[in-house]
């Protein structure tokens, strides 16, 4: 230990003197009395003024070895070199800062001390010792009484686990910390939680709510100025403009990047903003330009050991290569990569870098290994499914406990007995929620009402007992179908969207919701319709036939993300079987659907689907659709199953009209029949005053279906 340290000190004291005498140049006549100068020259981005300066106090205060005042030096020489990427001499300055700090016994500075060793090791991604040191600052935070410090370890933590993959851990830690740094109004920190946040946002695929979460980031980064997490930032929101496809916007923020990252001398970000930038180049198909960009960052990447990014580039080569159709290269980079990212225990970059191997090897015809690389590839997944699907049925958990409540409420409401017994005991009722405790005071009211009727009496009792036996049958079945739903899978895991578990979870609560809106009249004051459309892709066969299976998924998980983007993060979006999907939007208006059909139609329609390779296609849908209920005034009137029939007869008219086509019923007033009969469906499903809509030019050229399709959807 003793060696170490003097090994450390020596190391330090020597790079110290190499710098002292150009850091007396550089700072002329001006000198810097103290360290708060340095902290705030670092923060305005002046490096190596900033590094010159501290190196003068380290020197100066070397008559009085372990000052305090030195361990504060080496901790601000630490904050400086890592700025510049020189993670490792970071490593020592802190480690000689923790020595003087533990002699003097200053616990608060030995925490923060603590925090910083852990988190330089984060960026050195060894992730075991970086857990144990931000730990160890945390209990001693704790310990101290210090809220605000173990918020901020909480935050660092949540780093860590996002670095692994550990998402659902990750946002627990980082909500968590966001509540106590807001209300401490530690706006550095806040702002960094932000942008991490937004981070597991984009690897999860949800970009919209990455966007946000960054923006917000950046407001608050352009407020406090601190260059590098402004720096950071830009880099963040130019990758995600990049991977939403917005060029443009992506170059702006990555050159706000580069300049700021170049202005502090920091060469491991620079280089990722120029990763970033080079593969701008390469999705505008400025293959030449982006591929020397890129070559040159994987060598000064390796000069440097920065590993992490090392991987990156590789995986970037490899895609582009395939692009080019350079086979053997790119299966050169994607296997470097892969063998980075094992080594790391990185699973989403394990599993990006299989499939761009299943792309190359399929590429190649070489069907053995694309598929020996699949396996692999969904044996990662699975490992990174398994955390997602926690996560998941965590949610489902928080509404079903929500439902459970609000049943048990709705049924308290209807209870006329407990009603009175509330009216006599006004003064214990708002303890009066649970039907067991209602039991009890009931049993208690009467005993002290003893002289009340005693018809009274028994037939209070015995309403008691029946509503205390129907709770706890609720909640039993409740309990079930909480169980159920854990074991069934929620997502279909092509694209992603939910599937039929899911639906038949939500859609009865929905139905039964928008139902009594209806029925009370609160659906005067606000959006309570639920609109059905149901979206069939046209000749879809004819991908899989032509272009191959593999091409024919692309083709899905694209269709997916459209319909992501054009319907709202609330509304229920289910795959319904292989190229079929059921949009349910909530707390919608009736006077949305045709806009809605319209502008997904038109969506798909602009859309040009990469189906791997070269490939790539344009392809169109056809929609039918319908609002529930279907007649305001008779809510009741239609069950679901006639209401999914009849989506289905209209998506089927489109498809006989002849395809890229929707046609669907807007609207039933049976109060006031009026002349748009459409004669077969009013028939059928038995409707007068139905108003039926289509992107067909009139409703004459609808070829209404001899007979309707008669798949039953759920049990309701
Ligand atoms: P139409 O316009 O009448 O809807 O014609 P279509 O070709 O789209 O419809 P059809 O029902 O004839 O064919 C659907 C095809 O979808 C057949 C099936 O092989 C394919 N399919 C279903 N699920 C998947 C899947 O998960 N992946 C791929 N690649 N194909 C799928
Ligand atoms: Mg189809
Ligand atoms: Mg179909």
């Amino acid at each position: 230990m003793k060696v170490h340290t003097l090994y450390a000190t020596g190391l330090i004291w020597l790079s110290l003197f190499s710098v002292c005498a150009s850091a007396q140049d550089n700072l002329n006549a001006k000198s810097l009395e103290s360290l708060e100068d340095v902290s705030a020259l670092r923060e305005a981005g002046k490096l190596s003024e900033a590094k010159a300066g501290v190196l003068l106090i380290l020197e100066r205060s070397r008559i009085d070895e372990n000052s305090l005042e030195m361990a504060s030096a080496f901790s601000e020489l630490g904050y400086i070199l890592e700025q510049q990427n020189d993670y490792m001499q970071a490593f020592r300055s802190y480690n000689r800062a923790l020595d003087i700090y533990t002699q003097q016994q200053r616990y608060e500075s030995i925490a923060k001390t603590l925090s910083d060793i852990g988190q330089n090791y984060r960026y050195r991604a060894s992730y075991k010792q970086a857990f144990d040191y931000l730990n160890r600052a945390m209990e001693l935070y704790e310990s101290l009484g210090n809220t605000l410090g173990v918020a901020r370890q909480q935050l660092n933590v949540g780093l860590v686990y996002k670095s692994l993959g550990r998402y659902e851990d990750a946002l627990s830690s980082l909500t968590q910390a966001l509540r106590v740094l807001r209300t401490n109004d530690d706006t550095e920190s806040v702002s960094l939680c932000l942008s991490n946040i937004g981070d597991i946002y984009r690897d999860m695929g949800q970009l919209k709510n990455a966007e946000t979460y960054l923006t917000d980031a950046l407001t608050i980064n352009k407020q406090t100025g601190s260059v590098q997490q402004t720096a950071k930032t830009h880099q963040k929101l130019g990758d995600l403009y990049l991977e939403m496809g917005r060029f443009e916007q992506a170059r702006l923020h990555l050159n706000q990047a580069v300049k700021k990252f170049s202005g502090i001398d920091a060469p491991l970000d620079h280089e990722r903003a120029n990763v970033a930038l080079a593969q701008v180049e390469l999705a505008v198909g400025q293959y030449d330009v982006g591929l020397t960009l890129l070559q040159q960052a994987l060598l000064r990447a390796t000069d440097g050991n920065f590993i992490t990014l090392q991987t990156h580039i590789h995986q970037a080569l490899a895609n582009a290569f395939l692009e080019q159709d350079d086979y053997d290269t790119a299966l050169q980079h994607a296997q470097k990569g892969l063998l980075q990212a094992r080594e790391r225990e990185e699973l989403a970059t394990q599993a990006q870098l299989l499939s761009v191997l299943v792309d190359i090897y399929s590429a190649q015809g070489n069907y053995q290994q694309a598929f020996n690389s699949l396996l692999k590839k969904n044996d990662v997944l699975e490992q990174v499914v398994d955390r997602d699907n926690t996560l998941i049925v965590r949610d489902m958990q928080t509404e079903i406990e929500l439902d459970r409540q609000a049943q048990s409420i709705e049924l308290l409401r209807k209870n006329r007995a407990i009603a009175l017994a509330e009216a006599k005991q006004r003064n214990l009722r708002t303890s009066m929620v649970l039907g067991g405790l209602i039991a009890l005071l009931l049993v208690i009211f009467l005993l002290w009402s003893r002289y009340k009727e005693r018809q009274l009496t028994r037939t209070l009792k015995r309403e008691v007992r029946n509503r205390t036996q129907e709770l706890e049958v609720k909640n039993l079945e409740l309990e079930n179908a909480y169980r159920t739903l854990e074991q069934a899978s929620l997502r279909d895991p092509l694209t992603g969207l939910y599937n039929r578990h899911h639906l038949e979870a939500q859609l009865p609560g929905e139905i039964q919701r928008c139902q009594h809106a209806h029925a009370s009249g609160d659906a005067k004051q606000g959006n309570h319709d639920l609109l059905c459309f149901l979206i069939d892709i046209d000749h879809f066969k004819d991908i899989n036939d032509v272009y191959g299976h593999l091409a024919g998924d692309r083709f899905l998980v694209q269709f997916a993300q459209i319909i992501r983007d054009v319907f709202r993060q609330t509304d229920l979006t289910i795959r319904w079987g292989g190229e079929e999907f059921l949009v349910i939007c909530r707390y919608s208006s009736r006077d949305l659907l045709v806009d809605l059909a319209s502008r997904f139609s038109e969506s798909v329609r602009q859309h040009v689907f990469e189906l791997g390779g070269k490939v790539r296609c344009n392809a169109t849908c056809s929609i039918g659709f319908a609002p529930i209920p279907l007649d305001k005034s008779k809510p009741f009137e239609h069950n679901w199953q006639t209401m999914f029939a009849l989506v289905d007869y209209c998506l089927y008219a489109a498809k006989q009209s002849g395809r890229n086509a929707w046609v669907g019923v807007s609207d039933v007033q049976s109060t006031m029949s009026t002349a748009t009969e459409s004669g077969p469906l009013a028939s059928k499903f038995e409707l007068s005053g139905a108003r039926v809509s289509t992107s067909l030019n009139n409703l004459a050229s609808i070829a209404w279906p001899e007979n309707p399709q008669t798949e039953i959807p759920l049990e309701s």
